[in-house]
């Protein structure tokens, strides 16, 4: 699958699980509730144009990015539909969210006003949802102060509030309480803006982990990232029934050289593995650069010709070792998985994430730019 020519590491994104992933969001959600697919961090790795694009095709009705620059990337590759902008933008950005037609999230009236401004010298009316901070405690205009927020933006005529929403803090744990305390704060929010005056279309609280558990949470809008990827033991509830959801990523490298040595030989940076019998040790051309992380220096292992193989001695930036003495018949020139699976085994995102004290988001997110993405497409989507 790797590129001729290239360094045989790369990463695979099935586009196929992709969108059975995404039907099977869309199946959970009645019909009123439109899905915004997050696309955030180059879809979290995975690659946020080819992704996007996927998606478009099979129906998404919104795409949500954290980055304005995210926003223009996906319009600049062909994106048609809405894109809204999570985190809202930056000071001077307010024109790019004109001329490319996005959408952000507003929390802070400086920039309600310099969005006014740009859409009043472009004869425009821009749309922006209201971003509430109902205790996630990260961005958003308390319920309190909505009142007074709501009315500042009905003064700035160029801009129209389109929207509400608001962001869960807990919404995978078993305890349900804090995520209906946020969703009634989030009602009353929402009342206090349409008691103004203001009719806004979306109501949006939900990501992953809340459209799965609180079906009280979607609102008409619900927006989707990891579970869209095939994140799901660390994103979703263990409380109820899992989804059916398929990994998108894969990662694999080759084996670029292979060697005997006797009992005792050290291995890689401070010598921190040395063999403790006659053994075949495996170089592979992937490292911490890579996104493979030195946390699995000692403790991880990569699957070749079916069979799990120790990573021994320090991961590398450029490098990685691995023990194949348990491997029948391993050559130079042999795949090894680095993350999905080979024969039986398998290596999720999730098992990486428990070995680096981290989450499943991290393990795919933090594939570094170098690693070229190959698309596994269908036929006809
Ligand atoms: C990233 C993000 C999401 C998507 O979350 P997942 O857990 O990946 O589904 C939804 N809403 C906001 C505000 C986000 O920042």
């Amino acid at each position: 699958m790797e590129q001729e020519g290239k360094r045989p590491t790369w990463a695979q994104i099935s586009i196929p699980s992709l969108l059975h992933n995404y039907r099977v969001i869309r199946g959970h959600l009645s019909e009123d509730v439109r899905l915004m697919t997050v696309v955030k961090a180059n879809a979290y790795g995975h690659g946020a144009v080819e992704c996007a694009r996927a998606l478009e095709s099979a129906g998404a009705d919104w795409f949500g990015v954290a980055l304005v620059e995210e926003g223009i990337a996906l319009r600049e590759g062909g994106i048609r539909r809405p894109i809204f902008c999570l985190g809202g933008f930056w000071r001077g950005q307010a024109g790019a969210i004109i001329e490319y037609n996005l959408t952000p999230a507003v929390y802070k009236i400086d920039a309600v006003e310099e969005l006014n401004a740009r859409a009043g010298e472009a004869g425009r009316t821009v749309d922006v949802h209201l971003k509430v901070d109902t205790g996630m405690g990260r961005l958003g205009v308390g319920v309190e102060d909505v009142p007074a927020f709501a009315r500042l933006i009905s003064v700035n005529g160029n801009v129209k509030l389109d929207g509400v929403l608001t962001h869960f803090a807990d919404a995978d744990s078993v305890e349900t309480g804090y995520t209906n305390r946020q969703i009634e704060l989030f009602h009353s929010a929402v009342n206090i803006v349409k008691s103004l005056g203001f009719d806004p279309r979306y109501e949006h609280m939900a990501g992953s982990a809340g459209v799965h558990a609180h079906r009280r949470g979607w609102g008409n809008l619900a927006r989707a990232g990891a579970a869209l990827y095939g994140l799901t033991r660390d994103v979703l509830t263990p409380a109820i029934e899992p989804w059916d959801l398929r990994p998108v990523m894969s990662l694999h490298t080759r084996i670029i050289y292979l060697k005997s040595v006797p009992p005792g030989t050290a291995i890689g940076y401070g010598r921190t593995f040395v063999t403790q019998r006659e053994s075949r040790i495996a170089t592979l051309p992937v490292g911490y650069a890579d996104g493979l992380r030195r946390a699995h220096s000692n403790n991880g292992r990569v699957i070749v010709r079916g069979r799990r193989a120790p990573i021994v001695g320090r991961v590398s930036m450029d490098l990685t070792l691995v023990d194949v003495t348990d491997v029948d018949g391993v050559s130079v020139g042999d795949e090894a998985v680095l993350l999905g699976g080979q024969g039986s085994e398998r290596i999720s995102a999730e098992d990486l994430a428990v070995e680096e004290g981290t989450v499943s988001y991290e393990v795919v997110c933090g594939v570094s730019a170098r690693v070229p993405r190959i698309y596994l497409r269908p036929r006809v989507y």
